[in-house]
């Protein structure tokens, strides 16, 4: 049997894969099992400092994601003997990433691509998973799809249980046990209860938050002493009548040499221009995101420190120099533009490969794996899944030679 903890973006497939190739797979998380529109409701909490978004439930982040799927990391990757080129043809296939079709781009996202691709940026729309037949463009995908018009995580959880891997929800005290530097398997508590499953074979998946807490708990020290989060800000401002809310949100992109753009509104900008007169419809926005260097770390209580270098700073700038260039040509007033915080929504790097886990992604502890975005070596800059989608992809291949 092989116990995953966690069910995101690297637990779902992978118990989806095992459980069709009919290797007994449990899935234990710490979770609830929820409605997609839901999502909202299950953020973590972080400490104030910090504007870190995660959530915690069956599907994990990929709940509120946006469906982005852009490949990343493939020279970093390399430098590790690993070639992801067959993985990704086969995830894309499997979730059907594409670029939306015109009936899905609305009016500020095609100012968007118009503005940039005049600027001479090197602009495209968004590969995403997100299905048209389904997707009422309302705007909501970061509180949880209303109508399940994005691939999620939990689909693969769906599927994986349908092939008869066993789903706990709702754990408490999640140990991971070990004989003679082996994995032996897990223990847990429910409704009270404990409990204890044997297993040779343990994937951690709880995200790049709580994978190296866990680490840390078995003598792996150094776990979760790096962290990066792919740091981003949205920038907008006013175009009376846009109605940019009430699109699919982050269509477009824009791949800068230090950062990304992607039309992306956020009601924070409303707030912030302190006008009556001004409408959540009349705003146009643009997320800058970055890579960073990973300055940041996770506490043993699991809180989370994050250190800006010089480079995050100037990549930050770079990037909202393009972004605000873009507004002003789209004709939003400049006058108006303001900045979210400076936030985070793709923690990862924490038990990363070539230090924390070797290119089979195993610890030092053996039959011990990390199979989520900790894993990832640096910071990509750009959207995650896709990337820990065909890593998972690739360990399950493995997992199936070894069984
Ligand atoms: C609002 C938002 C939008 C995003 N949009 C995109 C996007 O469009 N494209 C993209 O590529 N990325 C996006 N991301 C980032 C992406 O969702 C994450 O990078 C990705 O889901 C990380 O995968 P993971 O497997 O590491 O963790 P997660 O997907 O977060 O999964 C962690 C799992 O572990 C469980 N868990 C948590 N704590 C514990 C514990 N202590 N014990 C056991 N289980 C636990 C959780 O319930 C969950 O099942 C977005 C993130 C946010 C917050």
């Amino acid at each position: 049997m092989v116990i995953i903890i966690g069910s995101g973006a690297g637990g779902g497939i992978l118990a989806y894969e095992l459980s069709k190739v009919n290797i007994p797979v449990t899935i234990i998380d710490k979770g609830d099992y929820i409605e997609t529109n839901d999502g909202i409701k299950h953020y973590d909490a972080y400490d104030e400092n910090i504007d870190l978004l995660t959530t915690t439930c069956v599907g994990g982040s990929t709940i509120v994601s946006m469906a982005n799927m852009v490949r990343a990391l493939d020279n970093e990757l390399n430098d590790y003997g690993i070639d992801l080129t067959d993985e990704y043809d086969y995830v894309e296939k499997l979730i059907n990433v594409h670029e939306m079709d015109d009936s899905h781009i609305g009016d500020g996202t095609r100012l968007f691509l118009d503005a940039a691709g005049e600027l001479g940026l090197n602009v495209s729309k968004m590969p995403k998973a997100v299905y048209e037949e389904k997707c009422v463009q309302c705007g909501m995908c970061a509180l949880g799809c209303p109508v399940d018009g994005k691939w999620t995580s939990k689909s693969f959880v769906d599927d994986a249980i349908e092939n008869g891997a066993q789903l706990i929800t709702g754990a408490e005290n999640i140990g991971i046990l070990t004989e003679n530097n082996a994995v032996a398997g897990v223990k847990y508590s429910k409704d009270g209860e404990e409990f204890k499953l044997q297993s040779d074979i343990v994937v951690l998946c709880a995200g790049a938050i709580n994978s190296p807490l866990y680490l840390r708990k078995l003598g792996i020290s150094n776990a979760g002493r790096k962290l990066f989060f792919d740091p981003f800000v949205t920038i907008g401002g006013v175009i009376k009548g846009i109605n940019f809310n009430k699109e699919l949100q982050m269509a477009g992109l824009v791949i800068g040499d230090n950062f990304v753009l992607s039309p992306h509104f956020s009601s924070f900008i409303r707030d912030k221009i302190h006008d009556e007169t001004v409408s959540n419809e009349d705003i146009l926005a643009i997320m800058v995101k970055t890579p960073d260097d990973g300055k940041g770390y996770i506490n043993d209580d699991g809180s989370v420190v994050k250190e800006n270098t010089i480079n995050d700073i100037r990549y930050m700038a770079e990037g909202c120099a393009a972004a605000g260039m873009i507004l002003e040509k789209a004709g939003v007033d400049v006058n108006t533009i303001k900045s979210t915080v400076y936030r985070g929504a793709h923690p990862g790097g924490s038990a990363a490969i070539g230090e924390i886990v070797d290119s089979n992604l195993e610890t030092s502890i053996e039959g011990l794996f990390v199979d989520d975005a900790s894993v990832l070596p640096i910071s990509p800059g750009k959207p995650p899944i896709l990337t820990i989608l065909a890593l998972s992809k690739r360990l399950a291949d493995y997992l199936k030679i070894e069984n």
